[in-house]
């Protein structure tokens, strides 16, 4: 059984997601953990829980979702997965902050190795699968348990909206067509726990989300 620890982090009120099994073995999932109360909020969960995070999972690399990696990096010792696209297609995250006039200091982490669409990612007794959604970002990747009706949709799904669509390599028509067919199709119940606000489900977008 999987709980779900979410985490509201930096500028953006960036959701990050913890998750981890009855193994205390965990993934952590786009670590936008970016002051230093953030920092500790997050190392204090997984000390009181006697957690091991073994995997720094993202579903893409825009600034928002990567300013912790440097101290995940540091402190537990892993590197990011991500999906190809995004190195190859996406400015630095010092470019990033530059564009967005924020000041707070970010290091690059160079990725631990590529994820590809439909990988499977384990941890503990637990796996997701890794869904490719692109048109937010041209690798967003969500991560879904079939098990437990759950998915993390990073930017790509929000309750009531979409990723926006402005920024680098973004198209919406693919980001449409990407829900439609990677996200919309999976069980009506699956609860879907986005990069930014609350968690909806599958149902309730496929009816009620005017983007799609
Ligand atoms: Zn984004
Ligand atoms: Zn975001």
């Amino acid at each position: 059984m999987i709980t779900i620890k979410a985490f509201e982090f930096n500028y953006f009120s960036e959701n990050c997601y913890l998750l981890h099994d009855e193994t205390n073995e965990a993934v952590l999932i786009d670590c936008g953990a970016c002051r230093k109360e953030e920092e500790d909020e997050l190392s204090t969960y997984v000390a009181q829980n006697g957690l091991t995070i073994k995997r720094l999972l993202c579903t893409h690399l825009h600034l928002d979702h990567v300013f912790g990696n440097d101290f995940v990096f540091k402190t537990y010792g892993l590197r990011p997965e991500v999906h190809k696209s995004e190195i190859e297609k996406l400015p630095s995250p010092a470019e990033q902050s530059q564009l967005f006039g924020i000041k707070t200091p970010i290091e690059a982490v160079q990725a631990a190795r590529y994820i590809v669409g439909n990988e499977v990612i384990k941890f503990g007794k637990s796996e997701l699968i890794a869904l490719l959604v692109p048109g937010h970002s041209p690798g967003s990747l969500a991560f879904y348990n079939a098990k437990e009706k759950f998915v993390i949709s990073g930017d790509a799904l929000f309750s009531g909206s979409i990723g926006r669509t402005d920024l680098w390599g973004g198209n919406q028509e693919v980001l449409v067509a990407a829900i439609k067919d990677k996200l919309l199709s999976l069980p009506d119940e699956t609860v879907v726990y986005p990069g930014h606000g609350p968690t909806t489900s599958i149902i309730e977008e496929k009816y009620n989300n005017p983007f799609l």
